[in-house]
């Protein structure tokens, strides 16, 4: 038998409901809101009351006719507040402002050592974020919260504590609390491969349904989109994909083991492919336009889209590695897609073919026409993904919006339009 909700929890959750559905329609008539919640017309008017009274809906007149009146619609407020997301890397920081549909307003990001220089990553978050929320005339005021992205699983007993494991110089920094003591108002943290999957289901070309994000970059994580929901397994580090095993050639990882995927297809490992090449030990070295000057991700990126062979070989590797493990996914999942994400995955088709090559060798039963694909999402998919876990915890309680003084009801320069 379920519990009975009191009338005050029917409201809140009734009023979680009608914001849903305008936010998902953008515009929706109060009529055709009581007929698909099957809500009476006056908790339906009263409900979305509270919602204008929030500021985030508004009417918006008489929409079009299917027989009879003109119904009224009422539409969602994309730019009545704001979010942050806040993607922490292993090698940089990257900080998104959005409006309440997702739109990336502004957003800026910084590389530098996150792994090892704790006070310098935290200071640098702080900087960029202020930077972002003063750029924005009324954003700091109309901020709902930031949602982090962390490159560590994230255990929900302690949520904010990083895998000493992973990140062993972030053993006693708490990210989470730290940014919510700055920004004064809620941070959700969540690992970055799960906002990526995030950022796809909401975003992505084809939204809502399953998929697995892979994220490829210093280390490699897989976030799952399934039924609706990021699965995070019992304890918070289901996707450690990277940690998987694939070839006692792969060496010493950060985990402690050797051989884990992140040892033959991370950004690290890479680089250090790339060298081994320039220089081999025995006979004369490749040609290659690597030669000489600073190796670093985006060189090898570059020279492997140019069809450098010693670029080019290196990703072939990094993609065989990688189908590999995308194969073992669909081998126990099958979802309903595979998008790849993060820097390295900038090497395209270099990346992409032997993967695919790959998967198709060893998925003897799951379906062929699982599409796997690079994300077109860009480089703030994972930010941006970190300010929806905002919004999909807000849009659950209207509590979260922060309350409008009246003079800002009207004068805020974001919400002109709607003026
Ligand atoms: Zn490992």
């Amino acid at each position: 038998m379920s519990r009975a909700l009191g009338s005050a929890d029917m409201r809140v959750a009734n009023r979680a409901l009608v914001l849903r559905m305008v936010w998902e329609r953008c515009e929706v008539s109060r009529a055709d809101i009581a007929r698909e919640t099957k809500l009476a017309r006056s908790t339906v008017s009263a409900l979305v009351s509270d919602l204008i009274n929030a500021g985030l809906v508004e009417d918006r007149g008489a929409g079009h006719s299917r027989g009879g009146r003109r119904p009224i619609l009422v539409g969602f407020r994309d730019d009545a507040f704001t979010l942050l997301g806040v993607s922490m890397g292993a090698s940089h920081i990257t900080v998104a402002l959005t409006d309440l549909r997702g739109k990336v307003l502004d957003a800026s990001k910084v590389s530098l050592d996150v792994r090892n220089d704790v006070i310098g990553a935290i200071e640098t978050m702080f900087s960029l974020v202020d930077a972002l929320l003063d750029g924005q005339p009324g954003a700091r005021e109309r901020l709902v919260g930031a949602g982090l992205a962390v490159p560590s699983p994230v255990s929900p007993d302690a949520s904010g504590r990083l895998s000493a494991l992973i990140l062993p110089a972030w053993r006693n920094t708490d990210p989470r609390s730290a940014l919510e003591k700055h920004i004064g108002r809620p941070v959700w943290i969540d690992n970055d491969a799960n906002l990526g999957a995030l950022a796809e289901a909401w975003y992505g070309d084809d939204p809502g349904n399953d998929l697995v994000y892979l994220k490829v970059a210093t280390g490699i994580g897989a976030g799952y989109f399934l039924r609706g929901e990021i699965y995070r397994g019992a304890r918070g580090t289901a996707g450690e994909v990277g940690h998987t095993f694939v070839d006692p050639a792969g060496g010493q990882c950060v985990c402690g083991l050797t051989g884990c995927l992140v040892t033959l297809a991370g950004s690290g490992a890479l680089l250090r492919a790339t060298r081994e090449r320039l220089t081999p030990a025995s006979g004369s070295p490749p040609s290659s336009r690597l030669h000489g000057g600073d190796l670093d991700l985006d060189r090898l990126i570059e020279a492997a889209i140019a069809g450098d062979p010693v670029a080019s070989e290196v990703m072939a590797d990094a993609g065989r590695y990688l189908g590999v493990a995308v194969a073992n996914i669909l081998n126990l999942l099958c979802p309903s897609r595979v998008v790849l994400g993060g820097s390295i995955t900038q090497a395209g088709d270099r990346l992409l073919e032997p993967l695919v090559t790959t998967i198709a060798g060893r998925t003897p039963l799951t379906s062929r026409e699982v599409p796997v694909v690079i994300s077109t999402l860009g480089l703030h998919a994972i930010a941006r993904g970190a300010a929806m876990l905002v919004l999909q915890n807000a849009l659950r309680d209207i509590a979260l919006f922060p309350a409008l003084r009246d003079d800002t009801t009207t004068t805020f320069p974001l919400a002109a339009g709607h003026a």
